[in-house]
């Protein structure tokens, strides 16, 4: 008879996750199994729960797609990572490696690309499988709930700067200051530029001073790009727009200087006008970016080993997840919730006693 675990399972799109229990897999050839200590919730599981995007995952399915653990055993052929080795198990769960994109390590948008906790069980789970080939290393100096972040909201970000092209000294935008965005803030000042990060909560504008944005404007009182292009005297020349709003895709490209690039990686359902006179005449690039390589996920943790960038993280249990998804829903998690499986092992005892110390010295 198998093992169980408890896992918060999508039973069906729209409703509550189920809490029950679930079978522990066993890893298979080329498989390890990695016992969770920490995930954390990104608006991605909401999307994934909801059933939000065109390709849906099959019923019912575990979400979590920044799951931090060890690895506890290893199926045959695995010779990469072995039993107690700390590995993240990310968005990109594994790609084919032969295709024309795996070829140009650009593994993120291989065919064949499988999707953790999306197209493969993820970590809302006290168990979970990974392809050895695919998982992120997690560096020594980082705890399971400080990494957690950065192998999804971390990578995504950083990988959406590069793409935008700018360069040090210049301006970029950054369209929502959740999860994604209070990285990508830290990212941005980390690489030379200049930030101007836009939400509509001011809690989240006061909090991306706090994490260096140097201009902060309210999407919610009108369109903020006039107010921008007057204050970096033309636009941003990169804009990255987390925001899981149309709205803000709208006044992302408004926001683009000549000859600038807007990269989309948010990822509400629907579409967005887009003003082909300026786009065309000014010049300007749109592109989309889908989380990022393996080598983006080394660079991405480099920045946090260095003590660049770091997380600001709540500790919940894995049975608060209805209630950290309801909060996400409406806007009110200040930055990102980590589900933290082994309470006590990373200092203090308790969740609460850990948050604590990070509201008091934060
Ligand atoms: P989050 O809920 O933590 O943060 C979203 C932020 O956007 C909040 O601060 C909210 O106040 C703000 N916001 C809402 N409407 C806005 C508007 N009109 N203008 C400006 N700000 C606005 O979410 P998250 O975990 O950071 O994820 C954000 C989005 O990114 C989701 O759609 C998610 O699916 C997507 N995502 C994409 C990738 C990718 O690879 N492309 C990876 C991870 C997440
Ligand atoms: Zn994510
Ligand atoms: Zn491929």
């Amino acid at each position: 008879m198998a093992i169980k675990m408890q896992a918060a399972v999508v039973e069906q799109f729209g409703k509550p996750l189920v809490l029950r229990e679930w079978d522990i897999p066993s890893p298979g050839a080329c498989q390890v199994l990695v016992k969770t200590e920490a995930c954390g919730v990104c608006h991605t599981d909401l999307h994934a729960a909801h059933g939000d995007w065109p390709l849906k995952p099959t019923l019912p399915f575990i979400p979590g797609h920044e799951a931090i653990g060890l690895v506890t055993a290893v199926g045959s052929g695995v010779s990469s990572i072995k039993e107690g080795d700390r590995v993240g198990v990310p968005w990109l769960y594994s790609a084919c490696g032969h295709c024309e994109y795996c070829l140009k390590a650009c593994e993120t948008v291989c065919p064949e690309a499988q999707f953790g906790g999306y197209t493969r069980n993820g970590g809302f789970a006290e168990y979970l499988l990974a392809d050895p080939n695919y998982v992120a290393h997690i560096p020594a100096a980082l705890t399971a709930v400080e990494a957690a972040p950065l192998i999804c909201a971390g990578i995504t970000t950083y990988k959406g700067i590069k793409e935008t092209a700018a360069k040090p000294g210049e301006w970029i935008a950054i369209s929502g200051v959740g999860g994604l965005g209070h990285l990508a803030i830290q990212y941005a000042k980390a690489m030379g530029l200049l930030v101007c990060a836009i939400d509509i909560d001011e809690g989240k504008l006061a909090h991306a001073k706090l994490v260096g944005a140097d201009l902060i404007f309210n999407a919610k009182s009108g369109d903020p790009a006039a107010a921008l292009k007057k204050e970096t005297g033309g636009g941003a020349h990169g804009v990255l727009i987390t925001a899981p709003s149309l709205n803000a895709f709208r006044q992302g490209v408004g926001m683009t200087r000549k000859r600038g690039t807007c990269v989309l990686v948010g990822l509400p359902p629907g579409e967005f006008p887009v003003p082909l006179f300026d786009v065309v005449a000014n010049c300007i690039t749109i592109r989309g970016s889908f989380v990022g390589t393996r080598q983006d996920m080394a660079e991405a943790l480099a920045f946090a080993t260095g003590g660049k960038v770091k997380a600001d993280i709540e500790l919940q249990p894995l049975s608060s997840i209805n209630q950290i998804f309801d909060r996400l829903e409406h806007g009110e998690v200040a930055s990102r919730v980590v589900l933290d499986f082994a309470p006590g092992e990373s200092g203090t005892s308790s969740i609460e006693e850990q948050n604590e110390l990070r509201l008091t010295t934060a």
